[in-house]
């Protein structure tokens, strides 16, 4: 069984098109800027249990709206980390002619969570930091993970949007993003590389669950510092895209 975190019907941020959208409970991920702590843990007496028929089910449902375009994305907090579940899900749903996208951190390496990649369309993901001892203080845990998937994502000329949050003071150091961009400009099925800016609205998520904010007083970041971002990026690529 799958177990689902919450499910979106008409949303039109983060991916491309107007998606269905079945977010996935549990993250490995200790993010500093997580938005939706209450994802991450295992257990959450919220969370649903769905098995793929049920999932196809709810897809199907929402057939009237999107004609013959379904789109659907699987999402984190973190879909991979079920991959044995999401794998028959999946396997479905490509059955039905969906459009699948997997939007990940890409920690996990197992068969099945490989399986996953190949099957699915379009694949976001998300970068977090370029330096690995940077990234650990970031996000809890190193990004060697990441760039084996991405190697596997080139490898098997899967499509990919690479993603990194903008975060003031932490990831938008100009020596990391030309560093990125020296990474980057390796890969051989990245169709797009997207900045997207730090939020700090969610604080309140945090105080709510009596957790402490590990951010507090880092401003979010601007539209100034995404474009600063960009210029530095932009001297080595036209692939670069702003995200609000
Ligand atoms: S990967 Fe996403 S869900 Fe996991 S801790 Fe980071 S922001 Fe939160």
């Amino acid at each position: 069984m799958l177990k689902v975190h919450s499910i979106e019907t008409f949303w039109t941020q983060d991916w491309p098109w107007i998606r269905l959208v079945i977010f996935l409970q549990w993250c490995m991920f200790r993010c500093k800027y997580c938005h939706n702590p209450d994802t991450i843990p295992f257990e959450n007496d919220k969370a649903m249990s769905w098995d793929a028929e049920e999932v196809l089910n709810w897809l199907r449902k929402q057939q009237p709206y999107f004609w013959d375009n379904w789109w659907v994305t699987f999402s984190w907090w973190e879909p991979l980390f079920q991959a044995p579940e999401l794998l028959p899900v999946v396997k479905k749903v490509k059955e039905s002619w969906f459009h699948v996208c997997i939007d990940t951190n890409w920690f996990v390496q197992s068969e099945e969570a490989r399986e996953i990649l190949k099957l699915a369309d379009l694949i976001l993901p998300d970068i977090k930091h370029i330096d690995p001892k940077k990234c650990l203080d970031l996000v809890g845990q190193s990004n060697e993970n990441t760039l084996k998937t991405l190697d596997y994502l080139d490898e098997i000329k899967k499509p990919y949007w690479l993603r990194q949050v903008i975060v003031p003071w932490y990831t938008n150091d100009e020596e990391d993003l030309k560093k990125l961009w020296e990474y980057v400009k390796t890969r051989t099925s990245m169709e797009r590389l997207e900045l997207l800016p730090y939020h700090n609205m969610w604080v309140s998520k945090w105080e709510k669950m009596k957790l402490q904010y590990p951010l507090k007083g880092v401003p979010a970041a601007s539209t100034d510092d995404l474009n600063k971002a960009k210029a530095i990026l932009d001297k080595y690529s036209d692939k670069i895209y702003l995200r609000g």
